[in-house]
């Protein structure tokens, strides 16, 4: 019996493996977005917070004992946002089954609500598209009637008790889980038990949103994103002005970045808003003075440029800077891009467990 067990776990193991790797890509991931899990009767396995879905390995996943996690649900939580996720942090961390170690992810107890035994979640551009947009929600009923379409909620705790509430009273209607869940200003969970089935869910979700934004003319052929060279010149002022904040400096050809929030990612990546304008020391100072931060993207009518304290953290920040017009690009299709609130953006500003994945993962 024992031995059966192990046997199902090591291919169950390979498969959530097999298909974190296919979407792992550029496609449907930046950074360490996304997370993946596969469960059966008494364990869950998430990938680890600080880990990428490219990377991840068989043994890489966390188990995590689904009775511990089950009391999340049922407890009232401290009313504080910061408190509140160290709370679920540390109920999640004593989930953990004894002998390993890492950090489950933060939409570990999320994963936990879907009785589905794989479940694939990802930020994929061409989704985001229309998460991003003012008729997203119309859209997603339009082209997946059986899709859960969740408005915008703060990630962590809220975000896992709003969306489990919603999977309970779509299965009430419906007599079965939804196998789509779309989150507004966020991106797409695909849970089942069939591996075949998650895959040729993805494909239906990219082919109906291909042939949608072809029927609508947007653009879905991009800015450029070829790199270009940072003179010393440029370098220097940067440094001036930001410090170690400008350790790293990439730059791609110009574009009009996006100037405002889109998602929980490019805010931790790439910060709310980038600066752009001149590459003048008093204009990049008063937007530090103004925002209370070093900008992570910075765009002169030369270039845009990724800028952190490390290589990895400044070619993110690029990185998102081009998902971020891309998206709002795409969003054309769907009356237009809708930013994230004030209160949802600082939410995500201030957010501990966020910061610790923009630390460890860059
Ligand atoms: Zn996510």
């Amino acid at each position: 019996m024992k031995g059966a067990m192990m046997d199902n776990t090591h291919e169950m193991l390979g498969t959530i493996t097999a298909l974190s790797h296919r979407f792992g890509t550029v496609d449907y991931v930046l950074g360490g977005g996304g997370n993946t899990s596969a469960k059966d009767e008494t364990t869950l396995w998430v990938k680890p917070s600080g880990t990428t879905l490219s990377g991840i390995g068989p043994d890489t996943f966390l188990p995590l004992v689904r009775s511990r996690i089950e009391p999340l649900y049922a407890a009232d939580p401290p009313a504080d946002p910061n408190a509140r996720e160290a709370w679920v942090k540390e109920m999640m961390q004593a989930a953990v089954q004894e002998g390993t170690s890492g950090r489950p992810s933060v939409e570990a107890p999320l994963h936990n609500a879907f009785a589905a035994r794989y479940v694939v979640h990802t930020h994929p551009t061409w989704v985001n598209g229309l998460t991003c947009s003012q008729k997203g929600a119309e859209a997603c009923a339009r082209l997946w009637p059986e899709a859960l379409w969740i408005p915008y909620v703060d990630p962590g705790y809220t975000l896992c008790m709003h969306v489990r509430a919603a999977i309970q009273e779509y299965a009430a209607e419906h007599g079965c889980q939804p196998s789509i869940v779309m989150l507004e200003n966020h991106g797409v969970f695909v849970a089942g038990d069939d591996p075949n089935f998650i895959i040729e869910t993805y494909d239906r979700i990219m082919t109906d949103l291909e042939n949608t934004y072809a029927k609508t003319d947007v653009a879905t052929h991009f800015v450029p994103t070829s790199a270009t060279v940072v003179t010393d010149l440029d370098r220097a002022r940067l440094q001036t002005v930001l410090g170690e904040d400008a350790s790293y400096i990439v730059a791609a050809m110009p574009f009009a970045p996006a100037e405002g929030p889109l998602t929980p990612d490019h805010i931790v990546y790439a910060k709310s808003y980038p600066y752009v304008g001149p590459m003048k020391k008093d204009r990049i100072r008063a937007f530090v003075d103004e925002y209370g931060y070093a900008p992570r993207v910075i765009a002169t009518e030369e270039a845009v440029y990724g800028v952190a304290r490390t290589a990895k953290a400044a070619g993110l920040a690029l990185s998102f800077a081009q998902d971020g017009i891309r998206i709002m690009q795409l969003a054309e299709a769907f009356g237009g891009v809708k930013w994230m609130t004030d209160a949802a953006r600082t939410f995500i500003e201030n957010w501990e467990v966020e910061s610790y994945r923009s630390k460890v993962s860059t």
